[in-house]
C-alpha cells in the first residue's frame, strides 16, 4: 500500500516500523507492505484500524467494491487484493440495504452477460471496472430491469464531467 506524503494523518496512525521508501517513487512516498498472511497490517479483525486516517490510496481504490459486486479481482495479478476482497462481509441493517446490495450484483451481472453490447468495453474485461460501474449504476436495478440502451446512457453520463 502505498503513503504519500501528503497522508499526514495516515503516517501518524500507522506505526513508523512498518513504513518503508516505496521503490521507484520520489522521496516522502512509503509502503505499507501486507504482512506474511498477505494482509495489510492495519487489518484487524476484518476492519481497517485506522480507516478515518487511512491513506489516499485505499480511499481511492475500494477493494470492496469487488465483493459488493461478486466480481473477483484478477488473483495473478493482483493477489493481496483478490485475497483481501473475499474477507468482507456486509450487513443489512434495513431493507433498503439489503435492496441496494441486491442491485449492485445484479447490475454486475447485466454488465457481465451484457457488457459488449455497450460502449463502455471495459465493463466486459475488467472486473475493477465492471465491479465500480455496477456500484454507480446500481439504482437502475433497485426497482427495474433496465435496458442495454438505458444502461449505456447512464454509463455515459456518470463519466460526464460536472458542469
Ligand atoms: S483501508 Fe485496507 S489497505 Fe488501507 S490501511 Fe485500511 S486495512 Fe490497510
Amino acid at each position: 500500500m502505498l503513503v504519500g506524503p501528503d497522508d499526514v494523518a495516515a503516517r501518524a496512525a500507522i506505526p513508523p516500523a512498518l513504513l518503508f521508501p516505496a521503490p521507484g517513487r520520489p522521496k516522502g512516498y512509503s509502503l505499507l507492505p501486507y504482512d506474511e498472511r498477505g494482509h495489510c497490517p492495519m487489518l484487524e479483525a476484518g476492519r481497517c484500524s485506522i480507516y478515518a486516517a487511512r491513506p489516499a490510496t485505499c480511499r481511492t481504490y475500494d477493494c470492496r467494491v469487488f465483493a459488493a459486486a461478486g466480481e473477483q479481482p484478477d488473483g495473478g495479478r493482483q493477489p493481496a487484493i483478490a485475497t483481501q476482497a473475499t474477507r468482507w462481509r456486509f450487513d443489512h441493517p434495513t431493507e433498503e440495504d439489503g435492496a441496494a446490495h441486491d442491485a449492485v450484483r445484479a447490475a454486475a451481472r447485466f454488465l457481465r452477460d451484457h457488457g459488449r453490447e455497450l460502449p463502455e468495453a471495459a465493463v466486459a474485461d475488467h472486473p475493477a471496472a465492471r465491479a465500480v460501474a455496477a456500484v454507480a449504476l446500481h439504482d437502475l436495478f433497485v426497482s427495474g430491469s433496465p435496458t442495454v440502451g438505458e444502461v449505456a446512457v447512464a454509463l455515459s453520463e456518470r463519466r460526464r464531467p460536472p458542469g
